[in-house]
């Protein structure tokens, strides 16, 4: 099916907030083997917004529209779009008892602006949003039947070669992330799985680190040429500290090509598959401790706490960890870790026996069953010949004791925290498998 996103909203165009939705619904469609051809941002004014949506069914089987469907003035997509479409708004009780409910749980008068939302195009199906009140719709829609609606917008007459399909979808959501994201997974993919469903297509990605992405090609490739040639798509995505393996397949054959193609990449990267499509490291982590029952601490200086940010973004997290510090100078290392001064004094505080003293420090301190400690230089001063910037240590320490590893990520400051939580997050991980 192919695919047209319209996303709304003069913030967009003030570069005012980051077009989000075009990346996240592009991944939820590719992975439901939806063909997204188009993304257009467009600003909140009638003839853009009817000018894109005009032109999207034109070529598209479904479109999705993003934003404008809340009570404020500059919130205009879902009566330009009834205009268009030659549909009447008509009052839906249903979404007026969601909104009336939702502010009575929150002890908050209901604002009469609200009313527009309450409006509908006649004929389009409803969903109740679950993290807000506007609600999403979505119509089904005859071929052709959006140059019914005329309007002041009239679209410029270029548009001529229609496409013969019959019938087209239009699905709008709400702006908000946090609205759209839980309606596009409960509401929209049931409506695409119910209207769409007769094309088999299966997608499995396979979340790697501790490899680069041309080594992960090279590693597994000859061995999955059979299956390329039998109709598996293989894909790479290169992110900071990970690498993603895409496996795709369409038809009757699928699920066993990508199971079959799955079973490949695990022989070979077996040990470096953190997780499975959306899993996140930190997530894998908190699951295994939880599962283990061991806890958590965390000694960290050149991460400055994004690996405690990362943990307690899992829920659940409180019952593995129980804390960290941030120990960035020598004298917080000494103070909160136990670090000695001879050791500083020594070696620095970028070595491998601070790291050592900080992981055995924070699980003392805080009695936790294991502890990650890392320090390192982030760059982009501070190198020296013998510690160059984006040498790290990461000191894991437990029961069987204390081991320390050295790194050399040489990356800009934002990635260099990012890929050495990583690092560290992964070792705990392959700890907990082994
Ligand atoms: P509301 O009821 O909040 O007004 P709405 O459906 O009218 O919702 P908009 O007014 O267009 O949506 O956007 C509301 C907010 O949602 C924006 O201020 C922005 O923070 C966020 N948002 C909108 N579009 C996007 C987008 N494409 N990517 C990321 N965030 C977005
Ligand atoms: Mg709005």
């Amino acid at each position: 099916m192919n695919v047209v996103i319209v996303n709304t909203g003069s913030e967009l165009m003030l570069g005012r907030v980051l077009n989000t939705h075009q990346q996240w619904l592009c991944r939820r469609l590719a992975d439901l083997g939806h063909v997204v051809t188009r993304q257009v941002a467009v600003a909140d004014t009638g003839s853009e917004i009817q000018n894109a949506v005009r032109e999207a069914l034109s070529r598209a089987d479904l479109v999705i529209t993003t934003g404008g469907l809340g009570p404020t003035s500059d919130d205009l997509t879902r009566e330009l779009i009834a205009e268009l479409l030659g549909k009447k708004l008509v009052k839906n009780p249903d979404v007026l008892a969601h909104i009336e409910k939702f502010f009575a749980q929150r002890n908050r008068p209901r604002p009469a602006k609200t009313n527009v939302e309450t409006f509908v195009p006649e004929g389009a199906e409803v969903f109740l949003n679950a993290t807000g009140t506007a609600p999403g719709l979505a119509m089904e829609i005859a071929d052709g039947s959006w140059e019914i609606g005329d309007g002041k917008h009239n679209a410029p007459s270029a548009i001529s070669h229609l496409p013969s399909a019959s019938q087209k979808w239009l699905v709008m959501l709400p702006g908000p992330p946090r609205e759209l994201r839980p309606m596009f997974d409960h509401q929209v993919v049931p409506l695409l799985k119910r209207e769409f469903a007769d094309e088999i297509f299966i997608c499995r990605t396979l979340l790697t680190t501790g490899i680069g992405e041309s080594r992960v090609q090279e590693f597994i490739e000859a061995d999955l040429q059979p299956l390329v040639a039998c109709g598996l798509g293989v894909g790479y995505c290169a992110r900071p500290g990970a690498v993603d393996v895409r496996l795709t397949a369409g038809g009757a054959g699928a699920p066993e090509i990508v199971r079959e193609g799955e079973a490949v990449v695990q022989r070979i990267l077996g040990a470096n598959i953190f997780g499975f499509d959306d899993d996140e490291i930190e997530a894998v982590v908190v699951g295994l401790l939880r599962a283990k029952k061991k806890t958590l601490a965390l000694a960290e200086s050149c991460t400055g706490g994004l690996m405690a940010n990362r943990i307690t973004d899992v829920p659940g997290a409180s019952e593995i960890f129980l804390g960290g510090v941030v120990s960035y100078a020598n004298s917080a290392k000494e103070k909160f870790l136990d670090v000695r001064v001879e050791t500083l004094a020594a070696h620095g505080a970028v070595s491998e026996a601070v790291a050592r003293e900080m992981a055995v420090g924070a699980r003392e301190k805080f009695g936790s069953d294991f502890a990650l400690a890392v320090t390192g230089i982030a760059g982009p001063a501070g190198g020296t010949p013998e510690k160059p910037v984006g040498t790290v240590f990461i000191a894991l320490a437990s029961a069987a004791g204390v081991t320390v590893k050295k790194f050399h990520n040489v990356w800009d400051r934002a990635t260099f925290k990012s890929v050495t939580a990583t690092q560290a997050l992964e070792w705990l991980r392959q700890t907990l498998s082994a």
